[in-house]
């Protein structure tokens, strides 16, 4: 079984963001990047089923500038067999990467595409979705259990309240979620041999155009200090005359 796996550089989850000074995006320049948390657990669960010996090659995509085939050599580090690296500096919207993952996955014919649910720097969590639509592939969101046997996928997903568990058949596209698993990291002889590992580069075939433009980004009001009360009855009475939300 083959499987694709869909990796983006993103600032790392623990980097505090900052909105650039014109307003037209989140400052990326001298930040510390990473993969997308959740496309590290897609990455995860495609090396366990390697490791079970269900999936026998992982092939991992990023699309963007040159610096993203570091998240790709991170990918290769951990255990995907091959990288492809769509070259680009721009910064498409979901509709438009699910149409470059579309003619990679016509030409390699995965038989399971994980992607994160969301990507934590646009939080779109739309590509999976519009992926498989395009593709007319069966899809199970937000999985945080995945079971893999007669050419059927069976997924756990965490839905509002509760867990729904679907049966897809492949080839299909997941997206994860956070408890799917946990991410390992990889050991340094792994990232010395990846090193060496080529990379492949796959063009953007068709012009892509935008259907959507960023206006404005800003970032969040500034909440005000908290104050300690001495009781519940002083609690209740500045709820009633402060706040009025009593
Ligand atoms: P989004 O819909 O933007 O929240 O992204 C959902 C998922 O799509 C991410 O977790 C990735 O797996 C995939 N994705 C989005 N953008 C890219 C990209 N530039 N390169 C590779 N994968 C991407």
């Amino acid at each position: 079984m083959k499987i694709l796996v869909s990796i983006k550089r993103v600032v790392d989850y623990n980097v505090h963001i900052r909105v650039k000074a014109d307003g037209s995006g989140v400052e990326t320049h001298n930040v510390k990047m990473a993969a997308n948390p959740f496309d590290a657990i897609a990455l995860e669960e495609a090396v366990r089923l390697k490791e079970k010996k269900i999936a026998s090659e992982i092939i991992a995509v990023s699309i963007g500038s040159q610096p993203v085939q570091e998240t790709l050599r991170y990918a290769l580090a951990l255990g995907a067999d091959r990288a492809i690296h769509v070259p680009t500096e721009k910064n498409y919207e979901p509709l438009n990467i699910a149409k470059i993952l579309k003619n990679i996955i016509t030409q390699e014919n995965p038989d399971l595409i994980i992607l994160g649910k969301q990507a934590i720097d646009d939080d779109c969590n739309q590509t999976g979705q519009m992926l498989a639509g395009l593709l007319d592939y069966p899809q199970g969101t937000f999985v945080s259990k995945l079971d893999i046997q007669n050419n059927k996928a069976t997924v756990v997903r965490e839905v509002d309240g509760g867990l729904e568990t679907l049966e897809l058949l492949l080839p299909a596209v997941i997206t994860t979620d956070l408890r799917l698993n946990e991410p390992r990291y990889p050991s340094l002889p792994n990232i010395m041999k990846a090193k060496q590992k080529p990379i492949e580069n796959f063009n953007i075939p068709e012009t892509l155009l935008p259907h959507t433009e960023i206006l404005s980004t800003s970032e969040p009001p500034v909440r005000k200090m908290g104050v300690k009360v001495s009781s519940a009855q002083e609690l209740i009475q500045k709820l009633k005359q402060e706040a009025k939300i009593l």
